[in-house]
């Protein structure tokens, strides 16, 4: 599939804006303030300019002037080029060298910086200027002829490799060969005379390449790399990087030419990265590396290991306060963590960089909060410093950095819960959950199914062949907060052989690999991984007052709390999640899928039970409710007969009625636990129970697994009575078969034509309550009505669920306040969403099935073409993990607003995932829902996107 065209945006008219920006002499023309234009690098270069730091002089060329560049088919507009011929001189007359003078040349860096950091995906070039004939000058002036063979044979690379397209490896040969020669360990072993022959050397094989000499010409070197620099926007890792983390193609890089400082002129001169506090931490600590005698790629190439830089201290002391000194005040100014780039040329420091440094999300958490303490921050911008992805890092174990770098990645699939787990491969939930008694598994499936939550909820993480981000593995293992990749195409698995295949290696089970939910990469072998300190505690594992990470996030989540308007709920099915959900701060429950507790192995006989009579049953009902109906309206010459009738109906529908009623009485007080458990846990906050929703067949047994039973049975006695069980149970599956199983037999259609499970549903619901109510505790049920699609629909269940509740209300002499509500997930009920508004008293959008209907996008499907869609730039993103604001978001504004017209005060929320995606919280804050409910484990993250969202309105 072809990829998006990458140039970037037509300008719509020809700008007459000034292209080209000059920084020199403590002066800039640009500031921090104009990154777009000046991309970030150069806005960095201006204001540290301007603040007094010094910065080696030079010039931006801006990111406007790159979209002209692409607008021209490759060429930069004439008006441009002028001013950068005026900058130019400019910067010669400044510094009193010339570019391509033998005598006092002037050499260059060209260096990328587009508005976005993209950090090592675009090209840059250092040393320009030099021929065969400023080297000499070079070594004339700096009287150290070696440094100018060394910077002439850089430059002939790097030059080679980014504008003139030549694999680098070619070159890199020639270095490798002379060190060989001269047995050097390393390029600083190279003297003089070598280097002078390797220069040589290098320009023959690039001659020998192209076909003709290297460029001489010092301005034909400096046009061509600026229009590299420039095109190396474009090129695959760039516009991979861009689509990775949704960086518009639009936005053009800046060119920024400067002056060259060398930190490879001698043992006083050095160079090196750093930040101002460490990014992994966020510990208040100087931290970075650098190398003597080296030029800037070398730090970054890891042909030499750099040092760490505290040792600078006794190496370079005077430079080294002078750093400390400069990018104090440069985090002090940006009042941010600074990620900066330095040179010391003679003992004379320059700064090359300073960006705002990327980190982790525990560095991110502490940084922001100390910052705070420390005066530089107030606590709202703090909330802008942390990204809510940070706070899922906080709360999810990691792999461990270092460690996992010793082992192989193989396969890259959807990051599908955060989260790191290592563990011995199974491929079923079975021998998940045997094995995981005695160590620590991984569940490898093509897919996860409903059946497969003992074994999901026994594993350390999921691994997943198919499925999107919203298959069931993956809201599954979201709403468990474990770690699941989910849609790794790479995998093969033979579940009957008991292998995975991935490329050429084949895994048995027991083998061990480790996932990282965060990323989506699957590596070989255990990685070691390490537990959050904020679920040590809420787990009770150890003390808030000896776990700071946990003060600082509670500290933000109440900055959080005093800005936000979104509610923020949970969805959660059991107790246990429901109590980590309460202690990350839900305010209620915003969706407890009921299914999920008939999951349970206790229960799974009952509802066999229940569903493989419910046919037979209704069937039996209707035809006695029938009879019953005509006997009361018939003529007396006929009601012997229909008495007749009616018993033999009563009798034959006997055993199948008697079953299923049979089986809802053992499932209601397993459910009233189940919800008393839940009100207990949410301590008088709402509670939003839905009905049971899925289609029953998903609860029987697979087809395939009771043919092989039955035939193993039939070869080994001639009638059993578990063989004609078993043979009913395969009829049924049959029966209850449906090639679309999503729009099929599901939602509240299981309660219109069973009415008796939503009644049992709602009995276990009312008698919890009334329990919880009675023992002192305040109790908030909400009983949730799903796939509405038509307003009748609710209508009745809602008077089925309305006579429960009175009959159990009046039994128990309690009065519990209910609300009865219904989840919009159609699109029909969205249109007609002032008409289901009647029979509500709350919405509460499924933006998952909304989102699949809408489309008509399979979320179990479309995993296959999605990401393909997502890749060729047809949709801007999946739009079951953020939401499609432009058609399911108008949707869900229109369905809010005619509901709240038609009944004024109507509560809204959400329950899709999309409750836990900041992007998308922002639109629910802009629509102006009440709440949004997601796994618990998201609650802190959207705890912040809501604060943030409505900051960003206030
Ligand atoms: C939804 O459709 O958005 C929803 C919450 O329901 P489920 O994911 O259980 O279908
Ligand atoms: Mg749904």
């Amino acid at each position: 599939m072809s990829k998006t065209a990458a140039a970037p945006e037509r300008a719509s008219a020809p700008s007459t804006r000034k292209g080209v920006y000059f920084f020199g002499d403590g002066k800039a023309e640009g500031n921090a303030r104009m990154r777009d234009l000046l991309g970030g690098k150069g806005a960095g270069l201006a204001e540290m300019m301007n603040a007094g730091v010094p910065v080696p002089p030079g010039y931006t060329i801006t990111t406007e002037a790159c979209r002209q560049f692409f607008d021209a088919g490759g060429r930069l507009p004439e008006r441009i080029a002028r001013e950068e011929t005026t900058m130019l001189a400019r910067l010669e007359r400044l510094l009193g060298r010339r570019l391509g003078d033998p005598e006092n040349p002037l050499l260059l860096s060209v260096r990328s910086g587009a508005p976005i950091s993209m950090p090592g995906m675009m090209d840059t070039i250092l040393n320009l200027g030099l021929n065969d004939l400023t080297v000499e000058g070079l070594a004339r002036k700096t009287g150290n002829a070696r440094f100018a063979y060394d910077s002439y044979r850089r430059f002939i690379q790097m030059f080679s490799d980014v504008v003139l397209g030549l694999p680098r490896a070619i070159l890199e040969r020639e270095l490798t060969a002379a060190k060989r020669r001269e047995k050097a360990a390393s390029d600083v072993d190279l003297g003089e005379k070598p280097l002078r022959a390797l220069v040589a050397r290098l320009q023959r094989v690039v001659k020998g390449e192209i076909g003709s000499e290297f460029p001489q010409d010092a301005r034909t070197q400096l046009m061509a790399a600026r229009d590299a620099v420039f095109r190396s926007w474009n090129t695959d890792r760039a516009v991979h990087y861009r689509q990775l983390h949704g960086i518009a193609d639009t936005l053009g890089t800046a060119v920024n030419v400067q002056a060259m400082v060398f930190g490879n002129l001698g043992p006083t001169s050095a160079t090196g990265v750093g930040f101002t506090r460490d990014p992994s931490t966020g510990e208040p600590d100087f931290y970075g590396e650098f190398l003597m005698n080296a030029q800037g790629e070398d730090v970054v190439s890891g042909i030499r290991t750099p040092r760490p830089i505290h040792f600078m201290e006794r190496d370079l002391p005077e430079a080294y306060a002078e750093l400390r000194e400069i990018t104090g005040r440069l985090e002090r100014h940006y009042r941010d963590v600074q990620d900066f780039e330095f040179t010391v040329e003679a003992g004379r420091l320059f700064m090359l960089q300073t960006r705002r440094a990327a980190r982790t999300g525990i560095a991110a958490l502490r940084i922001a909060v100390d910052m705070v303490d420390e005066g530089l921050l107030g606590k709202r911008e703090a909330l802008e410093r942390v990204e809510p992805d940070h706070l899922e890092q906080v709360l999810h174990p990691v792999l461990d950095p270092a460690a996992r770098r010793r082992h192989t990645l193989l396969a890259q699939g959807l990051p599908a819960s955060p989260g790191a787990a290592a563990g011995a491969v199974v491929f079923t939930s079975e021998e998940a959950v045997s094995r995981g008694r005695k160590e620590r598994v991984l569940l490898v499936r093509a897919e996860t199914s409903p059946d497969d939550i003992s074994g999901m909820n026994a594993a350390q993480g999921i691994l997943t062949g198919t499925g999107g981000m919203t298959s069931h593995a993956a809201v599954v293992a979201r709403g468990m907060g474990k770690c699941c990749v989910a849609g790794c195409t790479a995998l093969v698995i033979d579940e009957e052989k008991k292998t995975l295949r991935i490329g050429s290696r084949t895994f048995r089970e027991g083998a061990f690999l480790s996932l990282d939910g965060s990323t989506g990469q699957v590596l070989e072998g255990d990685v070691p991984t390490s537990d959050s300190e904020v679920v040590r505690v809420l787990t009770g594992q150890l003390r808030p007052k000896q776990a700071p990470l946990y003060q600082r996030f509670e500290r933000l989540m109440a900055w959080c709390d005093e800005v936000r308007r979104l509610r923020v709920r949970a969805n959660a099915d059991v107790p246990r999640d429901a109590k980590v959900a309460r202690s990350l701060g839900a305010e209620g429950i915003g969706l407890c899928r009921t299914e999920h507790m008939f999951f349970a192995p206790d229960r799974i006989p009952h509802v066999v039970t229940m569903i493989l009579n419910a046919k037979e049953a209704r069937e039996a009902r209707v035809r006695i409710g029938r009879l019953e109906a005509e006997l009361a309206e018939a003529p007396r010459s006929e009601r012997q007969r229909l008495r007749g009738e009616l018993e033999r109906a009563r009798r034959e529908g006997r055993p199948a009625m008697k079953s299923f009623d049979g089986a809802l009485a053992k499932l209601l007080p397993l459910q009233r636990a189940d919800f008393k458990g839940l009100f207990l846990a949410m301590e008088g906050t709402p509670v939003t129970i839905r009905t049971l929703d899925p289609p029953l067949h998903e609860f029987l047994p697979k087809k395939e697994q009771l043919l092989a039973e039955i035939a193993a049975l039939r070869r080994a006695a001639k009638s059993d009575p578990r063989r004609e069980r078993l043979t009913r149970t395969l009829a049924r599956v049959e029966e209850l078969h449906e090639f679309n199983p999503m729009l099929g037999f599901r939602g509240c259609r299981l309660g219109l034509l069973h009415p008796e499970i939503t009644r049992m549903q709602a009995r276990a619901i009312f008698e919890a309550a009334a329990q919880v109510a009675k023992s002192g505790q305040a109790v908030r049920p909400e009983i949730m009505i799903p796939l509405v699609g038509d307003p009748e629909e609710l209508r009745r269940q809602r008077l089925e669920v309305e006579s429960v509740a009175q009959e159990v209300m009046a039994s128990q002499g309690t009065a519990i306040p209910y609300t009865i509500g219904t989840m919009i997930e159609i699109p029909r009920a969205a249109l007609l969403a002032d008409e289901v508004a009647a029979h509500a008293d709350f919405f509460s959008f499924g933006t998952n099935d909304l989102t699949q209907m809408t489309f008509g996008f399979s979320r179990d499907d479309c995993g296959r073409f999605l990401p393909e869609y997502v890749e060729a730039g047809i949709l801007p993103h999946d739009p079951f993990v953020s939401l499609d604001t432009r058609g399911v978001g108008v949707l869900i504004q229109r369905a809010a607003f005619a509901g709240r017209r038609a009944k004024p005060g109507l509560k809204i929320g959400v329950c899709g995932e999309h409750g836990g995606d900041p992007a998308s919280i922002d639109f629910f804050e802009q629509t102006g829902l009440d709440y949004v409910s997601c796994s618990p484990f998201r609650v802190p993250l959207a705890r912040l996107a809501a604060a943030r969202a409505a900051l960003a309105r206030a």
